[in-house]
């Protein structure tokens, strides 16, 4: 993969920015990681995967931060998506380590200040299903870490419609 910055023919700026994702989301190890290459200046290892795209181009770029920077002529969104992330995926891995209670029914909970978690297993289909206060998730789940990502995710949701 060449380096576009040098060449005509891919547009150097009026991009936008698309999504921005962390390739490392799930927490694993490093030598587990897939990390993609930058299709702009072909630097390779970026986690902090941003996509952009361009009216004038067919197939969006997936670049990493100070390409998508320049592209974009924006240099504060990108930085700031890349900066969220790296905050979110910290809360997950802390979310992994925390320890689940086990009811005498046999349903994990987990009281988290006033709000009260729940994953339960649904015995017809032998999956599991959640339950964040009130609400009941919809979604089912083969294993248990599953079920806890799901909880995570729906109170990560909760949290940005400023309903937790
Ligand atoms: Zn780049």
């Amino acid at each position: 993969m060449g380096n576009h910055w040098n060449q005509q023919g891919i547009p150097h700026k009026g991009w936008s920015l698309e999504d921005v994702f962390d390739v490392r989301e799930d927490g694993q190890e490093e030598w587990e990681t897939d990390y993609e290459t930058c299709m702009m200046c072909g630097n390779e290892k970026i986690r902090y995967v941003h996509i952009v795209s361009h009216p004038n181009v067919a197939d969006t770029f997936r670049v990493g931060c100070v390409c998508a920077e320049k592209m974009t002529n924006d240099y504060i969104n990108p930085r700031q998506r890349e900066k969220e992330l790296r905050n979110k995926t910290s809360r997950r891995i802390n979310w992994s380590k925390k320890e689940w209670k086990r009811s005498k029914h046999g349903n994990w909970f987990l009281q988290l200040n006033d709000h009260h978690l729940l994953i339960y297993k649904d015995k017809r289909f032998n999956k599991f299903k959640v339950k964040i206060d009130e609400i009941f998730g919809k979604k089912s789940f083969d294993n248990l870490d599953q079920a806890k990502l799901a909880v995570f995710n729906g109170i990560e949701y909760l949290k940005e419609k400023g309903d937790w």
